[in-house]
C-alpha cells in the first residue's frame, strides 16, 4: 500500500501485546522508521557500550531501565535519522516522564505525535505469548514456539538466522515485566486520551486483522 503522509506514531501496551511484530511489519509495507528501544538496548548491551553495561542488569531482571538514559537515547535518534521520516516508536514512551519529554521535544520540532496505538490484550494470553517467543537474532523476525513455529526448530524462516530466547522472556522475568507495565506504562493512556490520539486495537486477534485495523486507523487519522 501506498504511505499515508506525516505518520509520527507511538504503538503503546504490554509487553507480548505484539507491538513489535506489528511495528516490523509496517515499517516495511509504509516505508516508515521503525524505533525499537528494547531493541536499541539489546544492540548496546551486546556491544558492550556504556548504555549497555548500565541498562543490562535492569533488562535481566524485567525492570525499565532509568528513564534519563533512556530519552538521552530516543532524543538523539529523533534529531537525527528519524528527523524528517515518518516512523514508529515501539516501546517508548513507557513512563509518564518519558511522554512529558517526548511531548515536550516533539513541540518544539513542531512535528506532534499523530497516533497512538494501544494494543489491548488480556493478561492471561500474555504470559504465554512472553515464554513461547523466540527472536531471530540476525533480522530480528519474532516467532513463537506455540502459535507461530518456524519450519525447523530454532532457525529464523525468513532468512536462515538462529533464534534467541531472550532472558527477560524467561517466566520469572515475565512476571515482574507485566507488573511493571501495570505500574508504570498503563497510566500513560490516560495522558494520551487527553491528546485525542489514541486508538484502541484487539490485539488478541491473528497479527493479519491487527495489522488491518491498524492500518485503517493510520488512514482514517493520517495528516
Ligand atoms: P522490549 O523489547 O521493548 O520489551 O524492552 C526490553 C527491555 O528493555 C525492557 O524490559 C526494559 O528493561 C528496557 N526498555 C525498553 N524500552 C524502555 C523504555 N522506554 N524505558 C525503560 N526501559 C526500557
Amino acid at each position: 500500500m501506498t504511505r499515508p503522509d506525516g505518520i509520527r506514531a507511538v504503538f503503546l501496551g504490554p509487553p507480548g501485546a505484539g507491538k513489535g511484530t506489528q511495528a516490523l511489519e509496517l515499517a516495511r509495507s509504509l516505508a516508515l522508521a521503525h524505533l525499537s528501544t528494547g531493541d536499541m538496548l539489546r544492540s548496546h548491551v551486546a556491544r558492550g557500550t556504556a548504555l549497555g553495561q548500565r541498562a543490562k542488569a535492569f533488562m535481566d531482571a524485567g525492570q525499565l531501565v532509568a528513564d534519563d538514559l533512556i530519552i538521552a537515547m530516543v532524543e538523539d535518534r529523533l534529531r537525527t535519522d528519524l528527523a524528517d521520516a515518518g516512523w514508529i516508536l515501539d516501546g517508548f514512551p513507557r513512563t509518564v516522564p518519558q511522554a512529558k519529554a517526548l511531548d515536550q521535544s516533539l513541540r518544539s520540532s513542531g512535528r506532534p505525535l499523530t497516533h497512538v496505538v494501544y494494543f489491548a490484550v488480556p493478561r492471561t494470553e500474555l504470559m504465554s505469548r512472553l515464554t513461547g517467543r523466540r527472536t531471530c537474532s540476525k533480522c530480528g523476525a519474532i516467532w513463537n514456539v506455540t502459535f507461530k513455529p518456524t519450519t525447523v526448530d530454532g532457525v529464523c524462516d525468513l532468512c536462515g538466522g538462529a533464534l534467541a530466547h531472550r532472558s527477560d522472556d524467561r517466566p520469572e522475568a515475565v512476571g515482574r515485566r507485566l507488573e511493571e507495565y501495570e505500574r508504570s506504562t498503563q497510566p500513560l493512556l490516560a495522558h494520551y486520551r487527553v491528546s485525542g490520539c489514541l486508538i484502541e486495537v484487539d490485539a488478541s486477534r491473528v497479527p493479519s486483522q491487527v495489522n488491518d485495523q491498524i492500518v485503517a486507523a493510520l488512514r482514517r487519522n493520517a495528516g
